[in-house]
């Protein structure tokens, strides 16, 4: 009874205001509950949806048939890289694809060539996607980028500072010391910012579950977890994935994968770089049409960057078999209940922002 009169009460006010939009007659995708919810009428006024309903939505409005189709909540990328001109150029194509937020993974320059951008500027971006002064997704965590530091002091002034900047959580790579992500962890916790992205190579990943990391990124990461000895074989190498392969231990695997779910840790598997890869020489993947979405500058940088794929005629079994072998780890991710978010390295090279997010579903 409540519920009706709230209805009422939400559309006489839309009406004495100004006429909406309706899309009639669409399927919803209740990501809540699970459930396709068909032939329902979709009432947005003033930037705000306001009505849901089976009945026809009364009134002067402007209207969509939305028969044969599906109404979802936004898309998020929770893996981008977008800190740059040319990038940001780019921004439409979130929107244009449903993406209505992203993760930016790496928000920050110092020393800042003229085409990026820091914190600051990211933080402006931020404002005006908010305010309506530009079109682009929501950036829902920018990043300040810790790649190699050492010392307690220059670890916590570097937080403070990231805080003080406006990021939203610290993002790790390969390089730092050990010593420092534990000075690191500990800064981050008392700043109340999250410590998430490539798992240092000294840090066994073990240590980084239980430490509270927050992502682990990468299909050309975790699977280096998953051989015979997984403290061994941590480093980002070619050599190493060739590893991946031969030493592949499936108990060691499934054991960590548990330590990830009991952890509450997220999996960015990113499986479009490793598809780039795997298919560099195959001119299907390179003529791909939506590449007209994209500068030809950074066309050329992502031809080049395929190029080199694509010569490499000894590495490319390597390749695909290791695109495969992260496809099916990310499988067995999902059944041990590891928590798995959709990110895609967008604008790496052929990852094209916003399509991509479309694409990485599929895989
Ligand atoms: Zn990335």
């Amino acid at each position: 009874m409540i519920k009706a009169v709230l209805w009422l009460g939400m559309l006489t006010t839309c009406f004495a205001a100004n006429a909406g939009v309706v899309i009639e007659n669409v399927t919803i995708v209740d990501v809540i509950n699970g459930q396709l919810n068909p032939a329902q009428n979709v009432l947005i006024s003033a930037d705000k949806m306001v009505a849901i309903q089976s009945n026809t939505v009364p009134g002067k409005h402007q209207r969509i048939d939305g028969s044969s189709q599906y109404l979802l909540p936004g898309l998020w990328d929770m893996h981008t890289h977008l800190a740059n001109k040319p990038a940001t150029r780019r921004l439409r194509l979130f929107i244009a694809n449903g993406v209505t937020g992203v993760r930016e993974m790496f928000s920050d320059c110092n020393p800042c060539n003229p085409y990026q951008l820091n914190l600051e500027q990211m933080n402006g971006l931020r404002r005006d996607i908010n305010t309506h002064k530009r079109l682009g997704p929501r950036l829902l965590a920018l990043s300040a980028p810790i790649v190699d530091l050492q010392g307690k002091t220059a670890i916590n002034n570097f937080v403070k500072q990231a805080k003080k900047r406006g990021a939203d959580f610290i993002k790790t790579y390969t390089n730092l010391p050990r010593q420092s992500y534990l000075y690191l962890v500990e800064a981050a916790k008392a700043q109340g910012l999250p410590v998430a992205g490539h798992v240092p190579n000294e840090v066994p990943i073990g240590e980084a579950l239980s430490l509270g990391h927050q992502s682990v990124e990468h299909a050309r990461t975790l699977p280096l977890y998953c051989v015979d000895s997984p403290t061994k074989a941590i480093k980002r190498s070619w050599h190493n994935s060739v590893n991946a392969l031969t030493q592949y231990n499936e108990k060691h695997c499934q054991v960590l994968l548990k330590q990830m779910a009991d952890s509450n840790t997220y999996y960015v598997p990113t499986h479009l770089t490793r598809k780039m890869d795997a298919f560099a020489h195959d001119p299907n993947f390179r003529n791909d049409p939506r590449l007209q979405y994209i500068d030809k500058l950074t066309n050329v940088g992502w031809q080049r960057d395929a190029d080199n794929y694509a010569r490499d005629l000894a590495g490319r079994k390597h390749y695909s078999a290791f695109y495969q072998h992260g496809l099916k780890i990310t499988g067995m991710a999902s059944r041990a209940g590891v928590n798995i978010m959709l990110g895609t390295d967008a604008n790496d090279s052929y990852v094209i922002p916003g399509f991509s997010v479309h694409d990485e579903l599929q895989q």
